[in-house]
Protein backbone atom coordinates (compact mmCIF):
# COMPACT_ATOMS: atom_id res chain seq x y z
CA UNK A 1 0.00 0.00 0.00
CA UNK A 2 1.21 3.88 -0.83
CA UNK A 3 2.89 4.97 2.36
CA UNK A 4 0.70 8.01 2.58
CA UNK A 5 -2.17 5.85 2.36
CA UNK A 6 -0.66 4.09 5.09
CA UNK A 7 -0.23 6.82 7.46
CA UNK A 8 -3.61 7.98 6.47
CA UNK A 9 -5.22 4.73 7.68
CA UNK A 10 -3.11 5.30 10.77
CA UNK A 11 -4.20 8.36 11.53
CA UNK A 12 -7.97 7.01 11.79
CA UNK A 13 -7.48 4.45 13.60
CA UNK A 14 -5.90 6.88 15.66
CA UNK A 15 -9.09 8.86 15.48
CA UNK A 16 -11.43 6.36 16.24
CA UNK A 17 -9.92 5.03 19.38
CA UNK A 18 -10.12 9.21 20.24
CA UNK A 19 -13.75 8.63 19.13
CA UNK A 20 -15.11 6.56 21.55
CA UNK A 21 -13.13 7.97 24.07
CA UNK A 22 -14.70 11.91 23.34
CA UNK A 23 -18.15 10.27 22.90
CA UNK A 24 -18.18 8.54 26.30
CA UNK A 25 -18.43 12.25 27.68
CA UNK A 26 -21.43 13.90 26.21
CA UNK A 27 -23.28 10.61 26.27
CA UNK A 28 -22.53 9.74 30.24
CA UNK A 29 -23.73 13.77 30.52
CA UNK A 30 -27.06 12.72 28.28
CA UNK A 31 -27.39 9.61 30.64
CA UNK A 32 -26.93 12.20 33.81
CA UNK A 33 -29.36 14.68 32.51
CA UNK A 34 -31.94 11.91 31.94
CA UNK A 35 -31.81 10.92 35.66
CA UNK A 36 -32.11 13.78 36.53
CA UNK A 37 -35.81 14.31 34.40
CA UNK A 38 -37.12 11.48 35.85
CA UNK A 39 -36.04 12.50 39.37
CA UNK A 40 -38.24 15.59 38.68
CA UNK A 41 -40.82 13.91 37.59
CA UNK A 42 -41.06 11.61 40.77
CA UNK A 43 -41.23 14.43 42.39
CA UNK A 44 -43.95 15.97 44.13
CA UNK A 45 -45.11 19.48 42.69
CA UNK A 46 -42.99 19.04 39.44
CA UNK A 47 -40.45 21.93 38.47
CA UNK A 48 -41.52 22.64 34.21
CA UNK A 49 -39.06 25.02 34.51
CA UNK A 50 -36.43 22.74 35.74
CA UNK A 51 -37.43 19.72 33.67
CA UNK A 52 -37.47 22.23 30.67
CA UNK A 53 -33.09 23.22 31.93
CA UNK A 54 -32.80 19.60 31.96
CA UNK A 55 -33.81 19.04 28.68
CA UNK A 56 -32.11 22.01 27.22
CA UNK A 57 -29.25 20.73 28.69
CA UNK A 58 -29.37 17.22 27.61
CA UNK A 59 -30.10 18.54 23.99
CA UNK A 60 -27.17 20.57 23.81
CA UNK A 61 -24.57 17.47 24.53
CA UNK A 62 -26.79 15.47 22.29
CA UNK A 63 -25.97 18.31 19.42
CA UNK A 64 -22.19 18.00 20.82
CA UNK A 65 -22.07 14.30 19.72
CA UNK A 66 -23.15 14.71 16.72
CA UNK A 67 -20.58 17.91 16.55
CA UNK A 68 -18.33 15.09 17.03
CA UNK A 69 -19.17 12.70 14.60
CA UNK A 70 -19.10 14.88 12.01
CA UNK A 71 -15.67 16.79 12.39
CA UNK A 72 -14.09 12.49 12.30
CA UNK A 73 -16.26 12.49 8.91
CA UNK A 74 -14.61 15.86 7.93
CA UNK A 75 -11.24 14.59 8.77
CA UNK A 76 -11.61 10.55 6.83
CA UNK A 77 -13.07 12.63 3.92
CA UNK A 78 -10.43 15.82 3.76
CA UNK A 79 -7.58 14.21 5.33
CA UNK A 80 -7.41 17.27 7.59
CA UNK A 81 -9.87 19.22 10.02
CA UNK A 82 -11.70 22.26 9.02
CA UNK A 83 -10.79 25.46 10.81
CA UNK A 84 -12.40 28.55 10.62
CA UNK A 85 -11.99 32.42 12.62
CA UNK A 86 -13.51 32.18 16.25
CA UNK A 87 -13.29 34.11 19.18
CA UNK A 88 -10.99 31.51 21.71
CA UNK A 89 -12.54 33.13 24.92
CA UNK A 90 -15.98 32.06 23.85
CA UNK A 91 -14.96 28.44 22.59
CA UNK A 92 -12.99 27.66 26.04
CA UNK A 93 -16.70 29.22 27.74
CA UNK A 94 -18.71 27.28 25.85
CA UNK A 95 -16.52 24.25 26.39
CA UNK A 96 -16.41 25.08 30.23
CA UNK A 97 -20.20 24.93 30.24
CA UNK A 98 -20.05 21.14 28.94
CA UNK A 99 -18.37 20.36 31.83
CA UNK A 100 -19.30 22.48 34.81
CA UNK A 101 -21.49 19.95 35.70
CA UNK A 102 -19.27 17.39 36.38
CA UNK A 103 -17.46 20.34 38.76
CA UNK A 104 -20.33 20.54 40.65
CA UNK A 105 -21.09 17.09 40.84
CA UNK A 106 -17.29 16.48 42.71
CA UNK A 107 -17.75 19.74 44.58
CA UNK A 108 -14.71 21.39 42.68
CA UNK A 109 -15.35 25.46 42.96
CA UNK A 110 -14.24 26.60 38.60
CA UNK A 111 -12.76 30.25 38.22
CA UNK A 112 -12.82 31.17 34.74
CA UNK A 113 -10.74 34.50 33.49
CA UNK A 114 -10.88 34.97 30.15
CA UNK A 115 -8.09 37.70 29.96
CA UNK A 116 -6.72 37.30 26.18
CA UNK A 117 -7.44 40.37 24.35
CA UNK A 118 -7.91 40.35 21.10
CA UNK A 119 -8.48 36.11 21.18
CA UNK A 120 -8.98 35.78 17.27
CA UNK A 121 -7.66 32.58 16.41
CA UNK A 122 -7.93 30.01 13.59
CA UNK A 123 -9.26 26.72 14.98
CA UNK A 124 -11.52 23.94 14.38
CA UNK A 125 -13.87 24.89 16.87
CA UNK A 126 -14.74 21.19 18.31
CA UNK A 127 -11.46 19.93 18.44
CA UNK A 128 -10.01 22.87 20.81
CA UNK A 129 -13.54 22.21 22.77
CA UNK A 130 -12.29 18.86 23.26
CA UNK A 131 -9.00 19.61 24.52
CA UNK A 132 -10.47 22.19 27.04
CA UNK A 133 -13.02 19.02 28.03
CA UNK A 134 -10.30 17.00 28.36
CA UNK A 135 -7.97 19.25 30.58
CA UNK A 136 -10.82 19.97 32.70
CA UNK A 137 -11.84 16.46 33.01
CA UNK A 138 -8.73 15.49 34.02
CA UNK A 139 -8.54 18.20 36.28
CA UNK A 140 -11.44 17.22 38.09
CA UNK A 141 -10.28 13.68 38.27
CA UNK A 142 -7.15 14.51 39.66
CA UNK A 143 -9.22 16.49 42.82
CA UNK A 144 -11.34 14.22 43.39
CA UNK A 145 -9.53 12.77 47.13
CA UNK A 146 -7.94 16.62 48.07
CA UNK A 147 -9.75 18.35 50.24
CA UNK A 148 -9.08 21.32 48.37
CA UNK A 149 -11.13 21.29 45.47
CA UNK A 150 -10.47 25.01 42.83
CA UNK A 151 -9.91 25.00 39.19
CA UNK A 152 -8.45 28.01 37.03
CA UNK A 153 -9.49 28.65 33.66
CA UNK A 154 -7.66 31.44 32.21
CA UNK A 155 -6.60 32.90 28.97
CA UNK A 156 -4.45 35.61 28.03
CA UNK A 157 -2.72 37.53 25.52
CA UNK A 158 1.42 37.17 25.66
CA UNK A 159 3.66 38.47 23.71
CA UNK A 160 1.52 40.57 20.98
CA UNK A 161 0.81 37.20 19.19
CA UNK A 162 0.26 34.06 21.40
CA UNK A 163 -2.81 32.79 23.14
CA UNK A 164 -1.70 30.58 26.60
CA UNK A 165 -5.02 29.05 27.69
CA UNK A 166 -4.24 27.38 31.55
CA UNK A 167 -6.19 24.82 33.14
CA UNK A 168 -4.69 25.22 37.15
CA UNK A 169 -5.81 22.56 39.36
CA UNK A 170 -5.18 21.66 43.43
CA UNK A 171 -4.93 18.22 42.80
CA UNK A 172 -2.72 14.84 43.80
CA UNK A 173 -0.30 16.57 41.15
CA UNK A 174 2.62 14.64 39.11
CA UNK A 175 4.82 12.08 39.62
CA UNK A 176 7.72 11.74 38.61
CA UNK A 177 7.19 8.57 36.44
CA UNK A 178 3.89 9.97 35.14
CA UNK A 179 5.42 13.09 34.07
CA UNK A 180 7.76 11.62 31.86
CA UNK A 181 5.17 9.47 29.87
CA UNK A 182 2.64 11.57 30.12
CA UNK A 183 1.68 12.42 26.47
CA UNK A 184 2.33 8.60 25.50
CA UNK A 185 -0.61 6.54 23.97
CA UNK A 186 -2.05 4.67 26.43
CA UNK A 187 -0.51 6.02 29.60
CA UNK A 188 -3.25 5.90 32.19
CA UNK A 189 -2.66 5.78 36.14
CA UNK A 190 -6.59 5.15 36.51
CA UNK A 191 -8.65 2.33 36.75
CA UNK A 192 -10.53 2.35 33.89
CA UNK A 193 -8.77 5.35 31.71
CA UNK A 194 -7.85 4.96 28.41
CA UNK A 195 -4.48 7.13 28.31
CA UNK A 196 -5.35 8.72 25.33
CA UNK A 197 -6.88 12.10 26.06
CA UNK A 198 -3.52 14.03 26.14
CA UNK A 199 -2.00 12.68 23.21
CA UNK A 200 -5.01 13.42 21.30
CA UNK A 201 -5.14 17.00 23.13
CA UNK A 202 -1.24 17.72 21.83
CA UNK A 203 -1.66 16.36 18.32
CA UNK A 204 -4.71 18.80 17.63
CA UNK A 205 -3.07 21.50 19.59
CA UNK A 206 -0.04 20.51 17.31
CA UNK A 207 -1.87 20.57 14.26
CA UNK A 208 -2.71 23.87 14.96
CA UNK A 209 0.83 25.12 15.40
CA UNK A 210 0.17 25.03 18.91
CA UNK A 211 2.38 23.77 22.18
CA UNK A 212 0.80 21.86 24.64
CA UNK A 213 2.67 20.84 28.02
CA UNK A 214 2.41 20.41 32.28
CA UNK A 215 3.81 21.89 35.43
CA UNK A 216 3.56 21.52 38.89
CA UNK A 217 1.51 24.22 40.30
CA UNK A 218 3.15 25.76 42.76
CA UNK A 219 0.12 25.69 45.70
CA UNK A 220 0.30 21.87 44.84
CA UNK A 221 -1.55 20.54 42.20
CA UNK A 222 -1.00 20.68 38.25
CA UNK A 223 -1.20 23.83 35.31
CA UNK A 224 -1.94 22.19 31.87
CA UNK A 225 -1.26 25.19 29.30
CA UNK A 226 -1.70 25.12 25.52
CA UNK A 227 -0.50 28.07 23.80
CA UNK A 228 -2.14 29.08 19.95
CA UNK A 229 -1.57 31.64 17.69
CA UNK A 230 -3.35 34.83 17.28
CA UNK A 231 -4.92 34.77 13.75
CA UNK A 232 -4.25 37.37 11.38
CA UNK A 233 -6.40 40.37 11.36
P1 LIG B 1 -6.79 9.10 31.10
O1 LIG B 1 -7.49 10.31 31.67
O2 LIG B 1 -7.72 8.18 30.38
O3 LIG B 1 -5.91 8.37 32.07
P2 LIG B 1 -5.04 11.03 29.75
O4 LIG B 1 -4.15 10.89 28.56
O5 LIG B 1 -6.02 12.16 29.70
O6 LIG B 1 -5.79 9.65 29.93
O7 LIG B 1 -4.15 11.22 31.05
C1 LIG B 1 -3.05 10.34 31.28
C2 LIG B 1 -2.61 10.36 32.74
O8 LIG B 1 -2.03 11.63 33.06
C3 LIG B 1 -3.74 10.18 33.76
O9 LIG B 1 -4.06 8.82 33.96
C4 LIG B 1 -3.10 10.83 35.01
O10 LIG B 1 -2.22 9.93 35.66
C5 LIG B 1 -2.24 11.93 34.42
N1 LIG B 1 -2.91 13.26 34.51
C6 LIG B 1 -3.58 13.88 33.54
N2 LIG B 1 -4.07 15.07 33.96
C7 LIG B 1 -3.68 15.20 35.25
C8 LIG B 1 -3.85 16.23 36.26
N3 LIG B 1 -4.54 17.36 36.01
N4 LIG B 1 -3.28 16.02 37.47
C9 LIG B 1 -2.59 14.90 37.73
N5 LIG B 1 -2.40 13.89 36.84
C10 LIG B 1 -2.92 14.04 35.61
Amino acid sequence: MHELHMQRLDAIANMTVGLAHELKQPLSAINAYHSVVRRLLEEHGVSLEKVDRALDAAREQAFRVSEIVDSLRQFVSRGEAVKSRESLNEVVRSACEFTDAMAVENGVNTVVRLDAKPDHVLINRVQIQQVVVNLKRNAIEAMRDCERREMIVSTRLADGWMIPTDVADTGHGLRGSVKEKLFEPFMTTKPHGLGVGLSISRSIIEAHHGKLWARDNPGGGTVFSFVLPLAEL
